[in-house]
């Protein structure tokens, strides 16, 4: 079966002569464009990407790096992490509760989430300040990560 989507997306869009968007003209859901592609209602940016770039990986989402989620144009499109594409939508902090830099070096994984290594130190020197027999065994246990 011939898929007529290429043709049904060019029919139904209008380029931005600013941006250079293919801007879908017919209706949106959540911003987003849906077209028909190989019978079945697919996300226009998506049928778009899968036609003139390819298929996405598994898994992998279709990101606008123009921001216009109206918009098809492939030039337009990459295709990113669940995780990046949160983190676009959602910048992270750039430093923590207590003023740190939130740079690479300084950052590790807990739980899925961001915690900063520099605070990290400084809890855990507290404690050993507070627990100076901690080496001789007196207390076994090192510090619980604080709940942020
Ligand atoms: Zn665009
Ligand atoms: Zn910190």
């Amino acid at each position: 079966m011939i898929d007529t989507a290429a043709l049904r997306i060019k029919a139904n869009i209008e380029t931005d002569p600013i941006t250079g968007c293919w801007v879908w003209q017919r209706s949106t859901t959540g911003g987003y464009g849906r077209v028909r592609s190989n019978g079945r209602l697919g996300l226009v940016h998506r049928v778009a990407y899968r036609l003139w770039v390819g298929e996405p990986i598994d898994g992998m989402q279709i990101d606008h790096l123009c921001r216009n989620r109206a918009c098809c144009n492939p030039a337009h499109l990459e295709q990113v992490t669940p995780i990046v594409n949160q983190l676009r939508a959602c910048p992270p902090l750039t430093h923590c509760r207590r003023g740190h830099e939130l740079t690479p070096a300084n950052v590790y994984k807990y739980r899925g989430r961001r915690e900063c290594k520099a605070c990290k130190i400084d809890r855990q020197r507290a404690w050993r300040e507070a627990n100076p027999n901690w080496r001789t065994g007196a207390t076994s246990t090192m510090p619980k990560e604080e709940a942020a």
